[in-house]
């Protein structure tokens, strides 16, 4: 698909916005599904704004609320851009791509990567609560923050 058959960042949020009225579209500093309140924010500067907005809805379409385990972020994440390329990309003529995909898990690979990785002896450990790790080789246990759907940005620098 041309990029230039992209549609613009106002006439994309109205669409959605009348095809989805249950989900309230919120600007915001960064991309983030807030399934309590069924509110998708929306960071209308991002190069890749079309793109986000689909994947947003993806969780929305998914009803996508919590998750036990880091790994099972990293999947929902997965579902959601799935969702976003093979149902939402030809309806609304956004070309998603594979590099912006690829790129975003990459980010979720990173950070689930950093936090399991041991502090005292850099082994990786295995989660055991929901905000604790342990570690198999030297027994160390450390404790990681919360972390919500689509907003790791906030959290990790790379
Ligand atoms: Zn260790
Ligand atoms: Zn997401």
């Amino acid at each position: 698909m041309d990029v230039t058959t992209m549609p613009s960042t106002n006439s994309l949020l109205e669409r959605l916005r009348k095809d989805f009225p249950a989900i309230n579209f919120v600007p915001d500093e960064s991309f983030e599904w807030d399934a309590k309140n069924n509110t998708i924010h929306i960071a209308l500067d991002d190069e890749h704004f079309a793109e986000r907005c689909l994947h947003e809805v993806g969780h929305a379409l998914l009803k996508h609320s919590n998750y036990d385990k880091d790994i099972d972020l990293i999947a929902l994440e997965r579902d959601a851009w799935e969702v976003a390329k093979t149902k939402l990309a030809s309806i609304y003529s956004v070309d998603v791509s594979a590099d912006t995909i690829q790129d975003d898990l990459d980010t979720y690979r990173d950070w689930l990567h950093a936090r399991s990785s041991c502090p005292e002896c850099t082994a990786v450990g295995i989660q055991t609560k929901k905000h604790e790790y342990r570690c198999l080789a030297c027994r160390t246990t450390w404790r990681v923050n919360d972390a919500r759907v689509c907003s790791l940005r906030r959290y990790i620098t790379t």
